[in-house]
C-alpha cells in the first residue's frame, strides 16, 4: 500500500519547516504518510487543490497567501476557523468533502501556556497587529479568560473591525500604537508582519509590566527584534514562534491520523539545529 498523502501549500514555501515536522512526528508515531511542500500562488489554488485530491491527497496545510482561499473551498468548518476566515488545515472526509480547521490559535495557545508555562487567566494581554495571524489566533485566547485583550496596529480601523468581531467572546477592544502611552500589559504577542523586515512596531518604553511576557509569532535562524525587545526589556519570558509551529502542525496530525505526536522533542531537536 501507498503511503497516505499530504502536503502544505503557500508562495512562498521554500524555507517551509512542515514536511520536516511532520516527518518526525510520523517516524514517532509509526504512521505510514508522505509529507511534501508545494510552491502554490494564489491564482493556482484550485488548480493545485483539486490535482493534489485526484492524485489521493488526504490532507493539505494552507499558508500564506492560501488561508482565505482553503477556508473558501472547505465544505464545512469549526467554529474557530469559521471565526478565522482562515483554514490553515483540510482533511478529506470518507465521502470526499472538505472539512476544514484553523490551528494556528490552538498551537499559539499550547506553546505559551503548555510549553512556557505562562497563564492568560485574568491577565492584560496586547495583541499588535490585525491581520491574517491576529485574526487566526483570536478565539482561542479568547477563551483562556484573559482581563482584557487589546489589539494595537497601525491601521487603526482594522484593528477596530477586527475586535469588533470579537467582542462577544470577551474583553477586546483595539487602538493604534500612538495610545499605548502609559498603559502597562502583562504579556505582549508580536502578530505584525514587522519581524520580517527586521523591525519592530513603535512601543513605550515601559509598557511591559514588571514580569511579564513577550511572544514574537514570527521565527528565524536569530532572535527576532521583538524577542530581543522583550529580553530588553525585562520579560520573564521572550519567545519566538517556533514552539507555535509546532504545536499548530501537532494539531494538524492529529485531526488527519488521530494520534497526538508528543511536540518536546521535536521543538528541542528545531531548536537546537538553529543554535538558540
Ligand atoms: P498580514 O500581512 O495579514 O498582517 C500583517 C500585520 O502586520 C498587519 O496588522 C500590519 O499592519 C502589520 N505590519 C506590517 N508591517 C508593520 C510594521 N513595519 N510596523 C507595524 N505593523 C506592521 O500577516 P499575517 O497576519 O499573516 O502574519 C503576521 C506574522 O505572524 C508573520 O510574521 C508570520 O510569519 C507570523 N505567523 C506565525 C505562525 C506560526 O506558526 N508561528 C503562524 C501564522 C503567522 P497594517 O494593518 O497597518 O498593514
Amino acid at each position: 500500500k501507498q503511503p497516505d498523502r499530504y502536503a502544505v501549500f503557500g508562495h512562498p514555501i521554500g524555507h517551509s519547516k512542515s514536511p520536516r515536522i511532520h516527518g518526525l512526528f510520523a517516524r514517532q508515531t509509526g504512521q505510514d504518510l508522505e509529507y511534501s511542500a508545494l510552491d502554490v500562488p494564489a491564482e493556482d489554488f484550485d488548480g493545485a487543490l483539486d490535482g493534489f485530491l485526484r492524485q489521493g491527497g488526504q490532507g493539505l496545510n494552507c499558508t500564506i497567501p492560501l488561508k482565505e482561499l482553503a477556508w473558501r473551498r472547505a465544505d464545512r468548518c469549526s467554529e474557530r476557523a469559521r471565526r478565522a476566515k482562515a483554514v490553515n488545515t483540510l482533511k478529506r472526509e470518507a465521502d470526499g468533502s472538505l472539512s476544514g480547521d484553523n490551528t494556528d490559535g490552538v498551537g499559539l495557545v499550547r506553546d505559551l501556556c503548555g510549553n512556557l508555562g505562562l497563564d492568560l487567566a485574568g491577565k492584560r494581554v496586547l495583541l499588535l497587529g490585525a491581520g491574517g495571524a491576529s485574526r487566526g489566533i483570536l478565539q482561542p485566547l479568547l477563551a483562556e479568560r484573559p482581563h482584557s485583550l487589546v489589539i494595537a496596529n497601525r491601521t487603526v480601523d482594522k484593528g477596530e473591525q477586527l475586535a469588533g468581531e470579537f467582542t462577544e467572546l470577551g474583553a477586546v477592544s483595539a487602538c493604534g500604537f500612538a495610545d499605548l502611552a502609559g498603559r502597562r500589559f502583562d504579556i505582549i504577542l508580536n502578530a505584525t508582519a514587522a519581524s520580517l523586515q527586521g523591525d519592530l512596531p513603535p512601543l513605550p518604553e515601559d509598557i511591559l509590566a514588571p514580569g511579564g511576557a513577550c511572544y514574537d509569532l514570527a521565527y528565524g535562524t536569530s532572535p527576532t527584534a521583538f524577542v530581543l525587545w522583550g529580553r530588553a526589556h525585562g520579560a520573564a519570558v521572550s519567545a519566538d514562534g517556533l514552539g507555535m509551529l509546532v504545536e499548530q502542525a501537532a494539531e494538524a496530525f492529529f485531526i488527519w491520523r488521530g494520534v497526538r505526536p508528543d511536540t518536546a522533542p521535536v521543538i528541542r531537536l528545531l531548536s537546537e539545529e538553529r543554535g538558540f
